[in-house]
């Protein structure tokens, strides 16, 4: 193993929306930045790509919203809850320039996060795998060590190492981050795109036992989902995938269900099998964690790349302003534990709908909260 001899501020490992975000505001902040990811290009992933207000609210302020319009991400301007067959409709307001919110694609979103790092004057290493951490005598982590493509090993200095590797983060194994919560394995997802759907704004819909919905995002495209207890998915959706997929939003909205019908086969229907949340300890001695690495819940409540974007923009503006990391963790962990408790409800399908009103308005309420945190003037000062 040789060493490299630089040294970065920051080294990020995970080029996808969390760690490609921490890369282009820290760069764009002035610091020396070196982005990883295992992966030979960023492309697609898991996802269904519905963005709340304080993600898109971030996009915009990074001049990126615009871009992703731009290129063919659908605007949605409402959204409606289905419960079985009562409908709660709410318009949604304007993201400053944005009429509404977007859900991009992955491989619209992601590779557009890296392109700013870079331009912002972050380094981008792809095919390069972390292996493991280096110390100093004070324990504190002082480096990485890092694989080429070749397979040869190499170690790099830092002055924080970032773990934005998802959810089963290597990074959190290498720095032993306590897990300060668990929960159990939530739902089992199926998804894919259909076309020739009217852009109704978003539609979540819920039954006993079945969350389904649907979300405009590119190319004049639906992603489509339904959500069941794991032990229920080989049933519904063993044996004809769509079929079943059609059967489960007629659960809630017939016609829907018959334009998807009408619509034809979706080219393909990704599978999730379901898997249990953590919140990890956010930080340590020159090290800290963001998005799934840090905190991963159930997709039930779509808010995954909102608070991988959340973290980007904490972590960055606590560095960047002196603030410290014990900051960091302060505002991810002021409605992180109870946003979980919350969705690993919702992910269980075992509410009533009376109950689940009373989630989602809690939801809300913590949504609200995020999105006048990005408003705070005090909290743009830390941010900045
Ligand atoms: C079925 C499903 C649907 C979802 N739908 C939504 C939704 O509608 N809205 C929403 O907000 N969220 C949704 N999510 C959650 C969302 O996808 C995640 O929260 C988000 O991808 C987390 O981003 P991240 O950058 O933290 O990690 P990831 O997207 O997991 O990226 C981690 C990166 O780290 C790299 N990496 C891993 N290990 C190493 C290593 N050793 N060395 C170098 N690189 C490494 C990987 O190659 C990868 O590129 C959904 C999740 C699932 C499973």
């Amino acid at each position: 193993m040789y060493a490299s001899h630089e040294t970065y501020d920051a080294i990020i490992i995970g080029a996808r929306v969390a760690g490609a975000a921490t890369a282009m505001l820290l760069a764009k902040g002035g610091a020396r930045v070196l982005l990883v990811d295992s992966a030979a290009r960023i492309g697609d992933t898991l996802s269904t790509h519905a963005l709340m207000r304080p993600a898109v609210a971030l996009l915009e302020r990074w001049g990126l919203a615009e871009k992703l319009v731009e290129a063919g991400t659908a605007v949605v301007t409402n959204t409606t809850f289905h419960y079985d067959r009562e409908r709660i409709s709410i318009p949604l307001k304007p993201v400053g320039s944005l009429p509404g919110l977007i859900s991009p694609r992955r491989w619209l979103l992601d590779p557009m996060l890296v392109d700013a790092a870079v331009a912002a004057g972050a380094e981008v290493r792809l095919s390069t795998r972390f292996e493991g951490v280096t110390t100093g005598a004070d324990g504190q982590v002082s480096g990485v060590v890092l694989c080429d493509p070749n397979g040869h090993a190499y170690s790099a200095r830092c002055r924080l190492l970032v773990g934005a590797d998802g959810r089963v983060s290597r990074v959190a194994g290498a720095v032993k981050a306590p897990v300060l919560k668990a929960t159990p394995r939530g739902a089992a997802t199926i998804y894919g795109y259909f076309a020739d759907i009217p852009n109704e704004g978003y539609r979540w819909m819920f039954s006993p036992s079945l969350q389904t919905g649907l979300i405009p995002t590119n190319d004049g495209l639906h992603c489509v989902f339904a959500s069941c207890p794991p032990a229920d998915f080989r049933v519904r959706f063993g044996d004809d995938a769509g079929s079943g997929l059609v059967a489960a939003i007629a659960a809630t909205d017939p016609d829907v269900a018959e334009q998807l019908a009408s619509a034809g086969a979706a080219q393909r229907l990704i599978r999730f099998g379901g898997a249990p949340g953590h919140i990890r300890a956010g930080a340590g001695a020159g090290w800290a964690l963001v998005g799934d690495a840090g905190y991963f819940k159930d997709p039930a409540t779509a808010h995954g790349i909102s608070d991988a974007l959340l973290d980007a923009h904490r972590l960055s503006g606590a560095v960047l302003s002196g603030a410290g990391l014990r900051a960091y963790v302060r505002q991810r962990n002021a409605h992180g534990f109870e946003f979980l408790q919350l969705t690993t409800k919702i992910g269980a399908l075992d509410w009533s709908l009376e109950t689940l009103k009373l989630h989602h308005q809690r939801l809300s309420a913590i949504i609200n909260a995020e999105s006048a945190e990005l408003s705070d003037p005090a909290e743009l000062r830390v941010a900045a």
